[in-house]
């Protein structure tokens, strides 16, 4: 392990074997998943973080987090990424043109200048212009969010998180990337390459059949979250 050529005792070679051999088992389980998760979900969402900080209970989580419909493109070949009925934090307010589709109280949800906090298909898009179907207001796509930044309190962010999972109809594997310091990315390379790393991001799946059978098994959608970002 070290680079300044001193032999390694018996004792600390033993250990570096067994971290290897334990690093090594868990990215071929972290693989697995990654493999099982992509040819057999049968998920219809995904949620996408991606974590740009520490990962610690003491300091706050930064990370992002967008949603996607699986296999909707290409014939069941990608995944299109979804809106939020959220306004941008760096759009006029209203945001111009605001329209209402229809007559006001025909849809599920009030309109507001802010958004629903609905999750919107992409095919709800039509030459820059998108229509939410639960308030129906009619957006400037560049207004509204296709990600949104968080800065929290892990459990916070499992709670948020978990909010997203539930609008999803409990209905999404959970996606999470990581920034190149981060120990995920780094046991990846260690694994496959830098390159595959890098490009990965140090990729950790959590199956949706995952966390409904944790969720069976007595534990809650932000218990199992906040371990994963912990993890
Ligand atoms: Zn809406």
């Amino acid at each position: 392990m070290s680079s300044q050529g001193a032999p390694l005792t018996e004792e600390e070679r033993e250990a570096a074997a067994l971290i290897q051999k334990a690093v090594a088992k868990m990215a071929e389980t972290q693989q697995d998943e990654l493999v099982k998760a992509k040819k057999f979900s049968k998920s219809h969402f995904k949620i996408q973080l991606w974590i740009k900080s520490d990962r610690s209970l003491q300091k706050p989580l930064a990370f992002t987090l967008s949603l996607w419909e699986s296999g909707k493109r290409l014939h069941g070949g990608g995944d299109e990424s979804m809106w939020i009925c959220r306004k941008r934090p760096d759009a006029p307010r209203p945001p111009k043109p605001f329209g209402v589709a229809h007559r006001p109280g025909t849809f599920a949800k009030e309109a507001t200048p802010d958004g629903c906090d609905s999750v919107i298909p992409g095919d709800h898009a039509v030459k820059g212009f998108i229509l939410c179907p639960f308030c129906g207001v009619r957006w400037d796509t560049e207004h509204i969010a296709d990600a949104l930044f968080y800065r929290l309190p892990v459990t916070k962010a499992s709670e948020v998180v978990a909010e997203w999972y539930r609008k999803l109809n409990n209905d999404a594997d959970i996606y999470v990337k990581f920034r190149p310091e981060d120990v995920r990315v780094k046991m990846m390379a260690r694994l496959y390459g830098v390159r595959h790393a890098r490009q990965h991001k140090g990729l950790v799946i959590y199956p949706n059949a995952n966390l409904v059978r944790d969720c069976i098994n007595g534990a809650t959608v932000e218990s199992r979250i906040k371990a994963l970002l912990l993890a």
